[in-house]
């Protein structure tokens, strides 16, 4: 068998190593670290917001993820400060729910994505690390549905740079273009 062939057959030996002990290091937290309510809240931070933020309603706020997954990776997050989903009041559950369709509809638009995923952690163990509820919305493009792609690109998102202010500030004025429906409106 020529080198170049052994070499593709055992090439996912070293990506599944980086794949799980990767994440173990990363989202595996050691027992000292402080617990969440002791970590400064991201999403209550003004100069945070000003950079991600590209929606916002009485109860509701939508911001660009500064470590994308996949392009037009989006945050939805309640205005007020709740640490855990049921902490939520039904109000604000309620209009989350109506923000992710218009996200969904918006990020469609401009990012040409076919399908997405919503994945919301509550607490240490389940991997949150900012204690803020926050929905993310991770759109995928057409014939994207290998799951050790996506694995690899959220270890690689928590390695590589994040995006620049200028970055998110030009995402956030393209979703913002996108949004102009009203969001109460539940036949969206
Ligand atoms: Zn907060």
């Amino acid at each position: 068998m020529p080198m170049f062939a052994k070499l593709k057959k055992y090439f996912f030996i070293p990506v599944i190593l980086i794949v799980f002990v990767g994440g173990g290091y990363f989202f595996v937290k050691s027992p000292e670290q402080p617990s969440l309510t002791e970590v400064p809240c991201a999403f209550c931070n003004a100069t945070i917001l000003a950079n991600q933020k590209f929606y916002e309603d009485e109860l509701v706020l939508a911001l660009i993820s500064h470590r994308p997954i996949f392009p037009g990776h989006c945050l939805i997050i309640p205005k007020r400060h709740a640490e855990r989903f049921e902490m939520l009041t039904n109000e604000e559950m309620t209009q989350i729910g109506l923000v992710i369709k218009k996200v969904h509809q918006a990020a469609m638009q401009e990012y040409q994505s076919a399908s997405y995923l919503l994945l919301q952690k509550n607490g240490r163990e389940a991997g949150q690390t900012v204690p803020h509820v926050h929905f993310h919305y991770i759109p995928k493009q057409a014939h994207d549905a290998s799951v050790l792609v996506f694995f690899i690109k959220m270890y690689w998102s928590q390695i590589k740079k994040p995006l620049s202010n200028f970055q998110m500030q030009t995402q956030c004025k393209k979703m913002q273009a996108a949004m102009h429906t009203d969001c109460a409106d539940e036949t969206l």
